[in-house]
């Protein structure tokens, strides 16, 4: 089963994949890690994402396509999840031939429905751990005394600069304009599956585990 998940920033979607990797063995693309890995390694391609990703809006659609046409191969030995791409009608567009060229086919564009309430304490709660990823948040999920990692044991657990609320504003703007519209794209496409995406993380779960299975 090879599925998109999708929804505005703060749905859960890395959260929800992490579970799907470890419990299913899937492979997971997520472009959002993929460039913040760049950005930390000061690559070129890190260097020009910066420049969007900072201020919350999209990396242009050439660049995030091409970064994406390099790792497809990747998904080639088993069940993959697409996380935060496609975020456009053309990445759609373009990961369908993409797709096509490597025989591989997507099964579900899983959208998770998320009040826009919720978003903005989700993300403005969220704290990472800049060594292993693992997410956190303030309230329902914190991390070590002294912001320490309960997974690596660093202490590196900060707050993503996209993740201040000025920020997260055009990056929801961004969603509304860009993202959205996929969910008639893939609706039209009779691959569009839509999971609530509120409650505790497990309940999320165990709704994407039946929307899967
Ligand atoms: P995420 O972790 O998925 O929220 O992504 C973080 C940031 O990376 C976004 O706010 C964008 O700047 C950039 N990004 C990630 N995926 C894409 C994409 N498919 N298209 C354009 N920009 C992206």
């Amino acid at each position: 089963m090879n599925i998109l998940l999708f929804g505005p920033p703060g749905a859960g979607k890395g959260t929800q994949s992490a579970f799907l990797v470890e419990k299913h063995g899937m492979v997971h693309l997520s472009t959002g890690d993929l460039f913040r890995s760049a950005i930390k390694n000061s690559t070129p391609l890190g260097l020009e994402a910066k420049k969007y990703s900072e201020k919350g809006q999209l990396v242009p659609d050439s660049i995030t396509i091409g970064l994406v046409e390099e790792k497809i191969k990747d998904l080639k030995k088993t069940s993959f999840i697409l996380d935060g791409f496609p975020r456009t009608v053309p990445q759609a567009e373009a990961l369908e031939t993409l797709l096509k060229t490597n025989q591989l086919k997507l099964d579900k564009a899983i959208f998770l429905v998320t009040p826009n309430d919720m978003l903005m304490s989700r993300l403005t709660g969220r704290r990472v751990c800049e060594d292993c990823g693992t997410t956190y948040h303030i309230e329902t999920m914190p991390p070590g005394p002294g912001n320490t990692c309960t997974n690596c044991g660093g202490n590196r657990v900060i707050q993503r600069k996209d993740d201040f609320p000025e920020v997260i504003r055009t990056r929801l703007e961004a969603y509304e304009k860009n993202t959205a519209p996929l969910k008639e794209y893939y609706k039209a496409k009779g691959k569009l599956v839509e999971v609530k995406g509120t409650g505790e993380v497990k309940e999320v779960y165990e709704r994407l585990k039946s929307a899967i299975s």
